[in-house]
């Protein structure tokens, strides 16, 4: 039996593992942590329970068939469901747009709230789902390299929706166009955060992610996004894969075409294959500092990390949905802060987003649970004990003013990540949430290939590889990764 070893236990490794398993591999994952799961994770502390990464779940259908694989009756639970309200948006000037989950009841709402008419906002997913769909066939579940031998093959009428994009407008250039209402805009402008983007910098390919959300749905894990990787580490034991927890790969041994082995804290382990699941920019930086970096990652142009307070709070907020975001009166400015200037930006757009108002266990009864987010510049040497004081002060001036609330006195304790801790726990480099940026027409495609050119066996899965960053995209890197070694 050939023998796999896995570097790294998020939802991309555990998803390649998975895979490998039922190809007849014996799959080894090796995790610098005491637990599964990396950027997805968890805190429990005096009756609330907080997910401390990712909270937005699209296309969990991908995680029904990762669960399914091979079964043979012993699927994991999990079970999820589709929010009513995909976001509720606030802005500076006291409008609110409730993102129905319905397209024609969101086109109603909008219309309501802003004057733009519906027709285009139908017109608009239509197109992003049209988009999505030639995409996903050649681009996101296949390796980069035979994206244009794909392409050869399908119905052009297919391909026709990728050839009326304008790759060198961006996102906000053809929002702008598309739509008359800022806000509106800015509404969909804001899905080049979904990646750590820059909607005035990122290609409007990138158009097509708010299709996932408004046609797709947005869904919730009704366990919380931590029970993810509950399900997909049961799956992983009942497939026979071994997790070794706090081993930290330190070094890779190489001969000239191949890895051999790999050093960690607990020994050196050996395999036929090795799967990288560490983000792409700290691999080479540390346990591959031998091997040469191409250079997208010598030089790499980062996404967005974030600075996240996690409140538990004494009381509910009923005006709050599940996902809200307060968004700042200067967007533009914002993500100058981010991507040019890189400092902290006094009017921050605030993500808040509360679990317990669909999943009662996850505050005491009468309380909820707050995730208070802002994308802030990825950069793990600065001293954040500071800016995070900044960046409070600034985030609660923000929801007196928009929520016409003060949520100080309500916060009974606070835990906070920052692009620092990230970095320490999910070994991400400087904290960027997704690897690389997309702030370029380019950026697609130099995202790192799933299979090294020099070392034979040695594969990447996970969100700092192609195609990208997110469950959905992790998912789709280890389906990949699972073509890519089938034809070795
Ligand atoms: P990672 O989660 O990056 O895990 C890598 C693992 O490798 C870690 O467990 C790490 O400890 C381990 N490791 C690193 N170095 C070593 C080593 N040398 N030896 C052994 N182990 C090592 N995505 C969404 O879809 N929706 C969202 O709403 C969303 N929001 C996010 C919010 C935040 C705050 C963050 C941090 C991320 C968010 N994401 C979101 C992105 C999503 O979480 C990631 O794209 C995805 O979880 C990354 O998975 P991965 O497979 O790349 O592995």
């Amino acid at each position: 039996q050939k023998k796999c070893i896995i570097i790294g236990a998020g939802i991309g490794g555990m998803a390649t593992a998975v895979r490998l398993a039922n190809k007849g591999y014996h799959v080894v994952v090796l995790e610098k942590n005491f637990r599964p799961g990396g950027k997805i994770g968890e805190i429990k502390k005096d009756g609330f329970r907080f997910d401390t990464g990712p909270s937005l779940f699209t296309l969990p259908s991908l995680v029904d068939e990762l669960l399914n694989i091979g079964s043979t009756g012993d699927v994991p639970s999990f079970s999820y469901h589709q929010l009513d309200n995909v976001c509720r948006y606030f802005y500076e000037d006291g409008t609110q747009i409730n993102a129905f989950e319905d397209p024609a009841e969101f086109a109603d709402e909008i219309n309501l709230q802003t004057g733009e008419p519906r027709k285009k906002i139908l017109d608009y997913l239509k197109i992003a789902q049209k988009r999505y769909e030639a995409a996903s066939d050649i681009f996101i579940f296949n390796p980069l390299n035979k994206a244009l031998e794909v392409s050869k093959k399908l119905n052009p009428q297919k391909l026709k929706p990728l050839m009326k994009v304008n790759p060198l407008r961006t996102m906000h250039g053809e929002n702008k166009q598309h739509f008359r209402s800022p806000q509106v805009v800015q509404l969909f402008d804001r899905y080049a955060t979904y990646n750590g983007s820059s909607p005035y910098l990122a290609s409007s390919m990138l158009n097509m992610i708010s299709h996932l959300e408004h046609n797709s749905g947005a869904f919730f894990p009704d366990k919380g996004m931590y029970s993810i990787v509950e399900a997909i580490r049961k799956k992983a034991e009942n497939s026979g894969i071994d997790f070794l927890f706090n081993t930290e790969v330190k070094e890779l041994k190489i001969s000239d075409t191949k890895v051999l082995s790999v050093r960690t804290n607990q020994g050196d382990f050996e395999a036929d294959l090795f799967i990288s699941d560490v983000d792409v920019n700290a691999f080479y930086r540390k346990p591959a500092a031998s091997l040469k970096a191409p250079k997208s990652v010598k030089n790499p142009s980062l996404s967005s990390s974030a600075l996240i307070f996690y409140w538990g709070m004494d009381r509910s907020f009923p005006d709050l949905e599940v996902h809200n975001i307060l968004f700042s009166a200067d967007y533009r400015e914002e993500f100058k802060s981010l991507f040019k200037t890189r400092e902290l930006f006094h009017d921050p757009t605030v993500y808040l987003f509360i679990s317990s108002k669909t999943i009662k266990s996850d505050a005491p009864p009468g309380k909820e649970n707050w995730f208070v987010m802002i994308n802030v510049p990825p950069l793990g040497d600065r001293n954040w004990e500071e800016l995070k004081q900044v960046a409070r002060k600034n985030i609660i001036e923000k929801i007196k003013r928009v929520l016409k609330t003060d949520p100080t006195p309500y916060i009974l304790f606070e835990e906070v990540a920052t692009p620092h801790s990230i970095q320490e726990f999910t070994g991400s480099h400087k904290g960027a949430l997704y690897g690389n940026n997309s702030n370029s027409i380019w950026s697609a495609f130099l995202r790192h290939k799933n299979q090294s050119t020099k070392y034979k066996n040695l594969f990447f899965t996970g969100g700092s590889v192609h195609p990208g960053g997110g469950i959905p995209l992790c998912l789709a890197s280890a389906s990949i990764v699972e073509k890519v070694i089938e034809k070795i």
